[in-house]
C-alpha cells in the first residue's frame, strides 16, 4: 500500500479510544518516536526532536488538516478540529513557506526491470534537522494535494472517529472495519429509537448499547 507523509502526519491527531482525541506530536518525544518510525521516508535516522521542531511539525499539521478539510468538501472534515481550522489562504502560506526554506533538485532513479520513481534531494541538506524535516513535510504536502490521491480523500463519519484516510474502493465509507461496525450499530439504535419513538407505549430500555470498537 502506498505511503502518504502528509496523511500520517494529520493522523497524528486521532480518537483516544474513550471517546476523547489523542495527539500522537503533543510531547517532543512523541515526535522524536515518530520521526523516526519514519526516519527512512524522512531520511532522519538520528533526529532528535525539540520544542521548537515540534512547535514547527504542529504548525505544518495544522495547515495539512485545513487543506484536508478543503479537499474533502462539502463532505464534513474531521470533527477533531472542524470548528478551528486554519484560514485557507494561511495554510497555504505556511505550507508554501516551509517547503521553501530547502532547495531541492528532481533526481530519477530507474532501477532495472522496475518502473522509474522521481525524489527530490536537498541541494545541499540544510545542516538544521528541524528544517529539513519541516520542508519535507510540506513538500509531502503539496505533493499529496496536487495528486490524484487527493480525490480519494476522505474524513471518516463513524461515531468519535476524527480520522481522515484514503478510500482503497469506491463503496469504502469507514477508514477500518472497527469503524464500520461502530457505525452500523449506531445507524440500527438511531433506526430503533425511531420506530419507538413512533409507538410511546413501546419503551427503549431494550435498546442495546452502541460498544466503542474502535481499539
Ligand atoms: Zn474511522
Amino acid at each position: 500500500m502506498d505511503r502518504y507523509l502528509a496523511l500520517e502526519l494529520a493522523v497524528t491527531i486521532r480518537h483516544d479510544g474513550q471517546g476523547g482525541v489523542a495527539d500522537d506530536l503533543e510531547t517532543v518525544q512523541g515526535l522524536t518516536d515518530w520521526v523516526r518510525d519514519r526516519a527512512e521516508l524522512l531520511d532522519a535516522r538520528d533526529f532528535v526532536a525539540d520544542e521548537a521542531s515540534r512547535v514547527a511539525v504542529v504548525a505544518i499539521r495544522q495547515g495539512v488538516r485545513a487543506l484536508f478539510a478543503r479537499a474533502v468538501s462539502p463532505a464534513p472534515p474531521s470533527p477533531a478540529d472542524a470548528h478551528r481550522l486554519l484560514p485557507l489562504d494561511q495554510a497555504l502560506t505556511r505550507i508554501n513557506a516551509a517547503a521553501a526554506l530547502q532547495p531541492v533538485t528532481p533526481l530519477l532513479d530507474w532501477p532495472a526491470d522496475t518502473a522509474p520513481t522521481s525524489m527530490l534531494l536537498p541541494t545541499p541538506p540544510d545542516p538544521d534537522a528541524a528544517v529539513r524535516l519541516t520542508a519535507a513535510l510540506a513538500r509531502a504536502a503539496i505533493e499529496f494535494l496536487s495528486g490524484p490521491q487527493r480525490e480519494r480523500l476522505h474524513a471518516c463519519t463513524a461515531p468519535r472517529c476524527v480520522r481522515y484516510f484514503i478510500k482503497e474502493h469506491g463503496r469504502q465509507e469507514w477508514c477500518k472495519p472497527s469503524c464500520g461496525n461502530r457505525a452500523r450499530a449506531a445507524r440500527h439504535y438511531q433506526r430503533r429509537r425511531a420506530a419507538l419513538e413512533e409507538t410511546p407505549q413501546t419503551r427503549l430500555d431494550a435498546a442495546p448499547s452502541v460498544a466503542d470498537q474502535s481499539r
